[in-house]
């Protein structure tokens, strides 16, 4: 999913959150939550086009565990609204990226079945066309044409 989806589902994720608690930070916090995650994307582009090595997909940050973990701590430990606001941008975070791509399975958001498989590539929905950045040359305000040129001269020989 793109930095604009991602950007609206946290805020109004956050504005949620804010209504019920009463507490204004909810809205950056939920976005930090809801945003943030993708710069792993950061480390997959690198190791893809940097070093050329198109077997591996990371995506540290995206792992539908960490959603249960920040609810559990939520509900047993921790009843914070900082903690609601976190756990309901990243609830957008995971939920839109696993709905909106198609071609992610079952296990592609579950860090652990990434990580059983030694975070290869194929097993877990994949890179798919290789164009995985599309939506990173989409979501900058301007030099999509070359940053799209660099990416194509740096796709992996697989
Ligand atoms: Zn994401």
């Amino acid at each position: 999913m793109k930095l604009l989806p991602h950007t609206a589902l946290s805020t109004a994720a956050g504005g949620l959150v804010w209504a019920i608690t009463g507490e204004p930070a909810s809205v950056p916090i939920a976005i930090a939550a809801g945003v943030l995650p993708d710069v792993d994307h950061l480390v997959d582009y690198y190791v893809k086009y940097v070093r050329r090595d198109g077997r591996f997909q990371f995506l540290l940050l995206h792992g539908w565990e960490y959603l249960l973990a920040g609810l559990i701590a939520y509900v047993f430990f921790l009843q914070e609204p900082w903690l609601l606001a976190a756990v309901a941008g990243y609830a957008t975070q995971i939920a839109g990226d696993q709905l909106s791509h198609d071609r992610a399975r079952w296990n592609t958001y579950l860090v652990t079945a990434r990580a059983i498989n030694g975070f290869r590539a194929p097993r877990h929905g994949g890179w798919g066309s290789g164009r995985a950045y599309q939506s990173l040359v989409e979501s900058v305000p301007f030099g999509r044409e070359a940053l799209t040129r660099w990416f194509e001269r740096r796709l992996p020989e697989e």
